[in-house]
């Protein structure tokens, strides 16, 4: 008889997709179901006229070894891509003029991209007691109490942005930036805790956020999902939506749609990744609650606009990963990632290609407006921040009408209230961005706590 656990996983994203692969390579029986032709969710990339075009992210931060794990056992360390050392250098508009963000005290001393008070405020910062609790904390409060308003404006605001597509005034300082919060909590203060802190992730051979190395691979980051799946062979249906999730005689019963016929999948424990507005249409069936937690959770629109010149007409010359923008600016666009100056394979040598974010919880107002008008707004924009003369060479877009959930102030109730629901429908696991960090890497480290969670039960 066969006495493997059988597990079906809901959505074949990141999330889903490593957490399938733990699963799989420990022997249980895994069934993945995808709504989409293809794997991957957020990570799509494609190659057209010569571009190749990530819409969702551009890279991903090496957090942790796991990545590198995983990236050798499916086969893809040949494909594997690290960011041109030119990239660490980051620009911020201020005034209509590009600042490099400075990463040294030395630099930040000599940047004219703070007034001396701003600089006077920061060095204020080891002086700055705690706060209470960082849950009902914005980013912004914390930030403008510990660094002062400059800071803020210049440099957490586009950063926020640069993450989350996010508002820093919405954003809970302690569910969205965990680490940065515990810096305060546990060590009273960001300079003492950044010292200390390194000696602690040494120990865990980790590494922090803004040291870590940004990663892709030479096809694109849709490569990662890609050749994952490609080790479950036979055990991912596509073009496969979810409807219902049921207990039938102590087993899970998953009902989902392919072919406009309804198919029913036994299992004794299923795992969720799909994202909460989602999940929120099979969940609340179980406990009507479910929904009023998913409805509060906020994916704000965002619109990728993807731009290829030819390198003789941009006059800003390329030395680093691009542009943030900060709200005081005033600009339709949040900033701009330049991609093929940070990795090779992304256009011919004679050309640049440039990935722009548009919207975000900043301004999801920007589309009612058509999407040619918004576009033709943007370049103008950019044109002119970028010295370009004529028209892009190549253009695309996608909007993401629901992009990045917010880890917005109360978001610990929701993350209580998820914790609860597993408790109370023993067999069932909720895991995906909505839960333990968004970015790619915190993505699977959550894959990682949850496929451990599983194997222990
Ligand atoms: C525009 C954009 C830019 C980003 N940039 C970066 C970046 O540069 N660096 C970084 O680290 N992170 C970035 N992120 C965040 C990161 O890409 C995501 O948080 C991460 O990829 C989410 O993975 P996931 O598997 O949790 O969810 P998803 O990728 O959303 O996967 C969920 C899957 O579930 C499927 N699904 C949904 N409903 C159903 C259903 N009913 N039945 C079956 N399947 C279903 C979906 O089709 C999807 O494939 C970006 C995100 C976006 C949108």
């Amino acid at each position: 008889m066969d006495n493997k656990k059988k597990i079906t996983i809901l959505g074949a994203g990141i999330s889903g997709l490593a957490t399938a692969y733990w699963l799989n390579k420990d022997g249980f029986d895994v069934q993945m179901l995808e709504a989409k032709s293809k794997p991957g969710g957020s990570m799509e990339t494609s190659l057209e006229d010569g571009f190749l075009v990530d819409y969702g992210p551009n890279s991903g931060l090496e957090t942790t070894p796991l990545i590198r794990q995983l990236v050798d056992e499916i086969g893809l360390s040949n494909e594997m891509i690290y960011a041109n050392e030119s990239s660490n250098k980051r620009y911020i508009l201020r005034n209509g003029k590009l600042h490099a963000l400075p990463t040294t005290p030395p630099a930040l001393i000599k940047s004219n991209l703070f007034s001396l008070r701003g600089k006077i405020r920061l060095a204020c910062e080891p002086f700055i007691g705690k706060s209470n609790d960082g849950y009902y904390q914005s980013i912004a409060e914390f930030v403008r109490r510990r660094l002062g308003q400059e800071f803020l404006d210049y440099a957490i605001d586009p950063f926020v942005s640069g993450v989350f597509a996010g508002d820093p005034n919405k954003l809970s300082v302690k569910s969205a930036f965990p680490k940065l919060y515990r810096l305060e909590e546990v060590y009273g203060g960001l300079v003492k805790g950044m010292i200390k802190g390194a000696r602690e992730r040494k120990k865990r051979s980790e590494q922090s956020k803004q040291n870590a190395t940004m990663f892709s691979f030479i096809n694109g980051m849709q490569s990662f999902p890609m050749s994952i799946s490609k080790k479950l062979k036979g055990k991912i249906s596509y073009e496969s939506q979810v409807k219902n999730v049921k207990l039938e005689n102590n087993k899970w019963e998953v009902t989902f749609e392919k072919d406009g016929k309804n198919h029913e999948l036994i299992s004794d424990y299923v795992l969720s990744t799909i994202p909460v507005y989602e999940a929120s249409k099979i969940f609340s069936r179980l406990d009507e609650e479910f929904s009023k937690h998913a409805n509060d959770i906020y994916y704000p629109p965002v619109m990728v606009l993807y731009l290829g010149f030819k390198k003789k007409q941009i006059g800003q010359s390329l030395d680093g990963f691009g542009y943030l923008i900060p709200s005081k600016e005033k600009k339709i666009f949040l900033g701009a990632i330049w991609s093929s100056t940070i990795f090779p394979n992304r256009c011919d040598e004679d050309k640049a290609a440039f990935t722009l974010f548009v919207g975000g919880a900043r301004s999801p107002h920007l589309f009612d407006i058509d999407r040619n008008e918004l576009t033709k707004k943007v370049l103008i924009e950019f044109n002119e921040i970028m010295k370009i003369s004529g028209d892009p060479i190549f253009m695309t877009s996608k909007i993401w009408t629901k992009a990045i959930p917010q880890y917005n102030i109360g978001y610990i109730e929701h993350e209580n209230y998820f914790d609860r629901f597993e408790k109370e429908n023993s067999g069932i696991f909720l895991s995906g961005n909505y839960r333990g960090g968004i970015s790619v890497g915190d993505c699977i480290k959550n894959s990682e706590i949850v496929y451990k969670k599983i194997i222990a039960k």
